[in-house]
């Protein structure tokens, strides 16, 4: 008599289950798309019900999970059957992360012509205000070459930020009409704060503008792009307008934030499947920052471009070896 092992008969219900879910899956949406705002603004349910099968690829339990009563959590587009597959999918995806993979790790190295001799090149200035700021700049320790400038009243502040938007290739960005406080949900204050950024606008509720005052953080905007779904666009700030409306910024409030160090990438991996795991989101996303992993997690469904302030956490997790 043939009799199947437990492996055999599990993988089988398994594929059974899988295909019950994919005859299902005309009408029922993708997971990943649950993220997005396409997905979640139109209002789709995205639990993946009592078909789901286990995003794990290594879950042992079979079909024993089709019989559990959990629906989250839900981590990158796929249902986890128990703590212990959380655990396994979080660490796939901090090692992706780390290597590299997926993440813009750090920009590569760019040569950008001096601030000084960019607004020389445009005749703006001339060598000899350009000569006695960057003595004054030398002298004092301190100051940025354009901040002199307009100290000594070589030129004035909308020029000096048109030459960094030159220098950077990228837009001045005005800040008549900004609403930080209705874009707290694009990133943690932690990086607003650490990373010098502004949250300026967001346009047809597709494209945000991240706005700098010195120089552009790519890495940032990559990573804000990938968790939130939105085009980032970054773009330089008017130097004496920055520094209020940050200040603004970093006083309104913002979703819920855990910050956790780690002494390993195993040791992340486990302290983000237990925040995965404390609070069960019905959407979930990993991205890495510089030196830092994000995840965020969704509480409730997205009905805009951006979550609202309560209904998602985020936890920012550094490695810090012993
Ligand atoms: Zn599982």
């Amino acid at each position: 008599m043939l009799v199947l092992n437990r492996r055999t008969s599990a993988s089988l219900l398994r594929r059974s289950a899988a295909s019950v879910q994919s005859a299902l899956s005309s009408f029922q949406p993708e997971h990943d798309a649950a993220v997005g705002y396409d997905g979640v603004a139109a209002g789709i349910d995205f639990r993946p019900g009592f078909f789901g099968t286990c995003a794990n690829a290594d879950c042992h339990s079979g079909w024993l999970h089709l019989w559990r009563s959990r629906s989250v959590p839900v981590f990158e587009g796929g249902w986890t059957c128990s703590p212990e597959c959380t655990a396994a999918r979080l660490r796939g995806a901090v090692s992706r992360e780390l290597d590299g993979r997926g993440a813009m790790a750090r920009e590569g190295h760019r040569h950008r012509i001096p601030l000084g001799l960019l607004m020389l090149e445009q005749g703006w200035i001339t060598q000899i205000q350009l000569r006695r700021a960057l003595v004054a700049q030398r002298a004092a320790g301190s100051g940025r070459l354009g901040e002199w400038l307009v100290q000594q009243h070589a030129v004035d502040e909308t020029k000096v930020t048109r030459a960094l938007g030159v220098q950077w290739s990228c837009p001045v960005i005005p800040l008549e009409g900004a609403d930080a406080g209705s874009l707290t949900t694009a990133m943690p204050r932690l990086f607003v704060d650490a990373f010098s950024a502004l949250p300026v606008r967001l346009a047809a509720g597709k494209m945000l503008y991240l706005g700098f005052a010195e120089s552009l953080d790519p890495v940032l905007a990559h990573a804000v792009g990938r968790m939130t779904g939105l085009r980032v666009e970054c773009g330089v700030v008017r130097s004496s307008l920055f520094r209020p409306a940050h200040t603004t910024m970093l006083n309104a409030k913002f979703p819920s934030v855990e910050l956790i160090e780690a002494t390993s990438a195993t040791a992340a991996a486990h302290s983000l499947a237990r925040s995965v795991e404390r609070s069960h989101p019905i959407a979930s996303r990993l991205v890495r920052v510089h030196d830092c992993l994000w995840l965020r997690m969704w509480l409730r469904p997205q009905h805009g471009p951006l979550p609202e302030t309560q209904s998602v956490e985020d936890v920012v997790c550094s490695i810090v070896p012993l």
